[in-house]
């Protein structure tokens, strides 16, 4: 089943002269379980093309049917669910709230989603757990390193089982080492059959997924299986 279903989708912005064309003629199709690094330079559309997967943002033009539903005729609070329920958000930044614990942090999308307070915690302790940091539940942000922080926010992308996991650039603010570290969970997390897509600008980031979609000034010139 495709989870992301593209076609044609153009983004504009701006008026008149000031009007910039960043995404041209997109066609992506992303079937369930696989990896995919969406690969191109800076200014090429990347984060673009993430936020209107995300639902973030909407095109210009074009059709995007997310699970087969076709987003463009969601309410504004029909998209809000999805965001928060079918895609799970890594960012290069992490995102964590400051004043929230490790542990709060991964279960706010489950309070969003009105799951019970037991389940909240018994989920959220779990894949603590599974991104090896059970033992940093009561600490705040603060207190955890880069790649720990990395590591929350990929369980708080994990929390409500999305369709989808969506990450922009997310070693862009670590070392290499744990950049490494990082790029070796969302391996496991591929061979566990989660279906990601990651975008970066980095060529040896981009191969360690199966498939590489590369976007130049806004088109998607080539989509590889290796
Ligand atoms: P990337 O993530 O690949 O670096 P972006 O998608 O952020 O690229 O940006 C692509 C182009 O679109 C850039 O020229 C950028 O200036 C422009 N752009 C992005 N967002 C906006 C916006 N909200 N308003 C106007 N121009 C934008
Ligand atoms: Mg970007």
């Amino acid at each position: 089943m495709a989870v992301v279903e593209l076609t044609r989708i153009t983004k504009s912005y701006g008026e008149g002269d000031n009007r910039q064309t960043v995404l041209q003629e997109v066609n992506l199709s992303i079937e369930a379980g696989e990896y995919v690094t969406i690969l191109g330079p800076s200014g090429s559309g990347k984060s673009t093309l993430m936020n209107i997967i995300g639902c973030l943002d909407i095109p210009s033009s074009g059709n995007y049917f997310l699970k087969q539903e076709d987003v463009s005729r969601l309410s504004e609070d029909e998209l809000a669910r999805i965001r928060n329920q079918e895609i799970g958000f890594i960012f290069q930044q992490f995102q964590l709230l400051p004043r929230l614990t490790v542990l709060q942090n991964i279960e706010l999308p489950l309070i969003y989603a009105g799951i019970s307070q037991k389940e909240r915690r018994q989920r959220a302790t779990d894949l603590l757990a599974r991104v090896g940091l059970a033992e940093k539940a009561s600490v705040y942000p603060h207190q955890l390193s880069g790649g720990q922080q990395q590591r929350v926010a990929i369980a708080r992308a994990l929390v409500t089982k999305p369709a989808l996991l969506l990450a922009d650039e997310p070693t862009g603010a670590l070392d290499q080492k744990t950049g490494q570290q990082i790029m070796a969970l969302f391996q496991e997390l591929a061979d566990e059959g989660k279906t990601i897509v990651m975008i970066t600008h980095d060529t040896e980031i981009a191969q360690q997924a199966k498939r590489i979609v590369r976007i130049e000034d806004g088109h998607v010139k080539e989509a590889n299986q290796k």
